[in-house]
């Protein structure tokens, strides 16, 4: 990978090791055991993310480092909930008026535009109306709404880094239990059997967001 050294290299970095670390704990199962879907994909390096960045600011040597730090948290969380559901809004709306008929540009540039209006909660300054010519992830065709992934795996990896800060160091047995079994279940399984949580009720889902809310009250505490 390209490293320089700054925040954004070392997060990566850490992404790809939770991916590697994902791996070695299933390399002793069976080959079709190994293979795990979309939605867990993210799971142990989202994790290994935020294990880096709570560790990073906590170690802070300055307020400025730690508000730094802390705005790159945020501007994540803003990523995982707003941009990429605005990709997935633009992809829904895309399928369903593509079912009557090819889209030109002013077509394809508006439907954008609204989707990231309406994800954004109309916060933005300015929009970007020609995001759809620029992100890879709408152009590979036999993998419709490359996005839902991202922020399905974002909330579950949360939920369980939630629940590895409630139980402290035993929390670690129950984690890679949990890896060593995503060839082999559904999330909601998952979820089950290793945190005893159902996932068709929002309560787990709720803990995870609390992290983000707890992280954006603590940046506009400090920008007051
Ligand atoms: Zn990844």
């Amino acid at each position: 990978m390209t490293f320089g050294g700054n925040y954004s290299n070392v997060s990566t970095l850490a992404h790809e090791l939770g991916h590697a670390y994902h791996q070695y704990l299933m390399e002793e199962l069976p080959q079709f055991n190994q293979d795990y879907a979309m939605n867990v994909a993210e799971t142990a390096s989202t994790f290994a993310e935020m294990i880096l960045a709570d560790a990073l600011l906590k170690n802070a040597g300055s307020e400025e480092e730690k508000l730094a730090l802390l705005a790159e948290k945020v501007q994540n969380s803003v990523s995982f909930f707003m941009n990429i559901h605005a990709r997935f809004l633009f992809e829904t709306r895309f399928y369903e008026q593509r079912n009557s008929g090819m889209l030109d540009v002013s077509e394809l540039s508006a439907l954008m535009e609204e989707a990231q209006r309406e994800a954004y909660h109309g916060a933005l300054g300015s929009y970007h109306p020609l995001f759809w010519t620029s992100k890879l992830h709408f152009y590979i065709t036999d993998v419709p709404f490359y996005n839902f992934p991202y922020t399905f795996g974002y909330m579950f990896s949360t939920g369980i880094y939630a629940r590895a800060l409630k139980e402290g160091e035993g929390f670690a047995e129950k984690y890679d239990a949990l890896l060593r079994d995503t060839g082999r279940m559904t999330v909601e399984e998952l979820a089950s059997k290793h945190l005893n949580v159902d996932l068709t009720k929002p309560d787990f889902w709720r803990e995870a967001m609390a992290l983000a809310v707890a992280d954006a009250q603590m940046f506009l505490d400090m920008t007051k």
